[in-house]
Order: structure tokens, then sequence, then C-alpha cells
């Protein structure tokens, strides 16, 4: 695997840093010449990773011996109607450079599920405003930008003030506690959560760019119309009249929404809308109650028995993982986000049963029973791969726990009561595994949940509690509830 990654390498023009000239693109295995001479490599891939799924392999580099770049290339070129000829020519990165919505283009990876709110009376809060424009202005910018869809529609939007509303509005900048990291002026300008429960709905604003309410900088009504079709399960559109389309656009019309954009949200809503009012008239049915999408996947992280699959480091925030369920801790933010796991990684409808992170690779490594996916910035990465990677034994279908000891490039997993040391820097299994739990870990005596490693310390999941272990001096210093960490 490691040589096979190293030839990917081979294959790869640097990434220009600033001020050196971007190498011309020539295509590795067709041999068309590229017709213009320098191109925002750096640019077109960053692109294509967050919108169209292209992949790096774990060591950073651009795999292009697949012919993949190009293909995302020709995929992008075919949604916004450009020769689909796989070469970054002019138009193509006029269009990459854009301002736009953060939402993919690509269906299979996008945060939008296909889904829609299984009630008609939707409520929505505003939590972090911007100082771009006063309150009021964002008020009522908002409340319109709502009113556009409701029109439309058999919807009704409600504005409440606690944090608990199916929307919640919110301007914030760069990393803000989801897997979806703002860019600063420019580039993205907000993102949408499809519905769900948690963190489904939800409405980001970048405030590093400049909202106002007219023509200059980027108007709110607009983006956040635009956005709020995503938080209803809307997907973008290919057609540039619609409001759906990714791009925005400076001029508008006074009507926002084509008749595409119409009769998109009447094919999610209307049969709801008609069937709801035929049980509303038979047994009286509050119209305001909600239907949960997946009420078992609600989790109450403060009952006094929690218990957590998986724990791991995910870049600036931890992630708490139970059933098909997450909670996501930004180390510099207080608030918690909480949803199914496939509204943040959508390619993922298992339970996670062990996570680890590998700082100097920016990566989390999520294991399901025999197979594993990476995670490398907000995107996770292809198809799950086998655990035998890692160099176990067949017989090995599953871990308990798994985490990555930063001070010695191990990762340590664990099962039932015996423990394997994978170096990963050499990529193998440290020689003389598997060892017994008791034997590396005393005081460690029951089956192991999750385990997380921060300073030297390994917290280490045993039910509904959670023991701080001093992996220098080999022994347990300390014990605290498992939820303590969520804030309970
Ligand atoms: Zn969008
Ligand atoms: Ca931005
Ligand atoms: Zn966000």
């Amino acid at each position: 695997m490691h040589v096979m990654l190293l030839s990917f390498c081979a294959l790869v023009w640097l990434v220009p840093r600033p001020g050196f000239t971007a190498p011309t693109f020539i295509r590795d295995e067709e041999s068309t010449p590229s017709p213009e001479p320098q191109v925002d490599l750096e640019l077109a891939t960053d692109y294509l990773q967050q919108y169209y799924n292209l992949q790096r392999d774990p060591l950073g580099c651009m795999k292009r011996s697949g012919l993949s770049f190009i293909s995302k290339v020709k995929d992008m070129q075919n949604f916004f109607g450009l020769n689909a000829t796989g070469v970054l020519d002019f138009d193509t990165l006029e269009l990459m450079k854009s301002p736009r919505c953060g939402v993919p283009d690509v269906e299979e990876y996008s945060h939008i599920q296909g889904t829609r709110w299984e009630k008609n009376v939707i409520t929505y809060s505003i939590g972090r405003y911007t100082r771009d424009l006063p309150r009021s202005s964002v008020d009522s910018l908002i409340e319109s930008a709502f009113g556009v869809w409701a029109r439309a529609s058999g919807l009704t939007f409600i504005r409440s003030n606690t944090r608990n509303a199916d929307i919640m509005v919110e301007f914030v900048t760069y990393a803000h506690g989801d897997l979806y990291p703002f860019d600063g002026p420019g580039g993205t300008l907000a993102h949408a959560f499809g519905p769900g429960l948690g963190a489904g709905g939800d409405t980001h604003f970048d405030d590093n760019e400049r909202w106002t309410a007219g023509e200059t900088g980027f108007n709110l009504l607009v983006v956040a119309a635009h956005e709020f079709g995503h938080a209803l399960g809307l997907k973008h559109s290919r057609n540039p009249e619609s409001l759906m389309y990714p791009t925005y656009k400076t001029s508008h019309p006074a009507n926002l929404l084509s008749r595409e954009d119409v009769a998109n949200i009447n094919a999610l809503y209307s049969p709801l809308t008609d069937h709801s009012n035929h049980v509303l008239r038979g047994i009286q049915q509050n119209p305001w109650q909600s239907r949960p999408l997946s009420p078992r996947l609600i989790q109450n992280k403060c009952a006094p028995d929690m218990t957590f699959d998986a724990v791991s480091t995910l870049g600036d925030a931890t992630v708490f993982f139970r059933d098909r369920y997450l909670w996501i801790k930004h180390n510099l933010q207080s608030d918690i986000k909480q949803g199914p796991i496939t509204n943040f990684m959508p390619k993922i409808e298992t339970s996670i049963d062990a996570a680890f992170w590998v700082p100097r690779r920016s990566t989390a490594y999520l294991i399901h029973e025999s197979m594993f996916w990476t995670v490398k910035g907000s995107l996770v990465k292809g198809k799950p791969r086998a655990l035998t990677h890692f160099g176990f034994p067949v017989w090995i279908q599953d871990v308990d726990a798994a985490v990555h000891i930063v001070k010695t490039g191990r990762t340590l997993f664990f099962m039932h009561d015996i423990y394997w040391s994978y170096n990963e820097n050499r990529k193998v299994m440290d020689f003389g595994y598997p060892k017994y739990i008791s034997e590396g870990f005393p005081g460690v005596n029951t089956t192991i949940q999750a385990a997380f490693y921060k300073e030297g310390f390994i917290y280490f999941f045993l039910g509904p509690q959670v023991y701080k272990f001093d992996y220098t001096r080999k022994h347990i210093v300390g014990v605290e509830a498992a939820n303590s960490w969520l804030g309970c």
C-alpha cells in the first residue's frame, strides 16, 4: 500500500508556493497539449476537493495517476454547461474563482440527504449576528428569505428564540464547530445542512464576507434564500436562472425563484401537505407536532449511564460517537454540535466502533467492524478499506477502541483483553503483539469502549466512566463521568 501511494506521488506536480510561477498544466496520460500557459493548480485542486470530491491520498499528494483530477474537471465543466474537455481553461478557472455556496455540487457527496422536514411548520432562530448590518436589518432579510419559499410552498416559518429551533442561522468565520470551515473573504459564502435532527437545517454565513441589503458586497437576502433551499432539502441546480445555482450572481430578478425552483420545492413538500391536511381533518392531529425523521437516533448525552462507542480528535474538535449519532465539541467554542453521523459524513451510514487521529497527517481513521474510513479535512475519502491494511490477522473482525500516541508514533488497537501496537512511521505492527491489556495498562480490567490521547495521558472510556491513565508512569490517575466532557 505504501509503495503504491509513493508511486502516485511521483506523478504529481508540486503545488506552487506564493511568489512562484505556477507550472504549466500538462496532463499525464493524455497527450493533448494544454493551451493555457499558467493555471492555479492549487485553486483548482481545492475547488474540486470541496465541491466535486477530488481526493488526496494520505500523504497529501494529488491523485492524478488515475486521471481522477481530469475526470473531476470534466464533472465540474459538465455541471456548469462548459465544454467537458478536462482542461483548466479560462472559463473553467473563472468559474472556480467565483464566490459560491459551500454545499458540494456532486449529489452523492453533498451534505444534502434528499430528505425533507416531516412537518410544514418549521422554526428558525438567529444565533450569532454579523456586524455588517443592523440586527433589525438581518432579522428582516432573514424573514424575507424564508418568505421566498413560504410563498411558493405550503410551508410556514416561525421565528423562535431558543437554540432548539429546526434551522439555526449563524454568522461565523473559519472553523466554527462543524467539519466545513470557512475560507476568509471570497470563495465560500455560506452553507447549510439538509433537514434532520441536531445540525440538520442549520445555516452558516461566512462573516468574513461583506453582507449587505443592496447590490454591493453580497446580498444577504439572496444568499440566505439560496441556503434555506438546502435547509429545506433542495440540491444545486444546473440552471443559471435558478436560485439554487451554486455561484453568486450580481444581478437578481424581482422574483428570485425560477419555475424549476418552484417545481422542486413543491415536488418535495406537496404530498406531505396534502397528506397532513387530510390527517388534520380526520384525527385533529396537532400541526405543530414534529415527526422526527429517525426517533431511534435521539440520544440524551447527559443520561447517567451514557457510554460512547468511539472518541477522537478531528481537526480542532473532539468527536464522540454513539450508535449512528455523533457530538462534536470544538476546542475553542462552548457549544456542541450533534446529529446523525450522516449529517456530517454522508458516506458513513453505520455506527463507529473505534476512531483515532494522526495529527501529522491531519487524518482521522474511523473503524466499523472489519473496515475503516479515512477522514481528512472535511471529507470522508473514498471507500472504506479493510482492517487487514494495518497488518491484523484475518480473524480480527473488529476492534473495541483505538488510540494514536503522538509521542511514540504508535497506534494502539484494543480488543477484549488484548491490544496491538502499530508503528505509523514504518507502517507495520510492532513485534511481540498482541499483549494483555492488564500488563500494559495496570488497573484497566474491563473491555475498553473508546480511547483518546491528549498531552501524555490516555483516556479510557470504560462504561459510563472515563479513566485518565498516565502513559509514562503506567497507572490510573483520575476518573470522571464520560459525558462530563460534553458539559454534563
Ligand atoms: Zn448551495
Ligand atoms: Ca469565504
Ligand atoms: Zn458551518
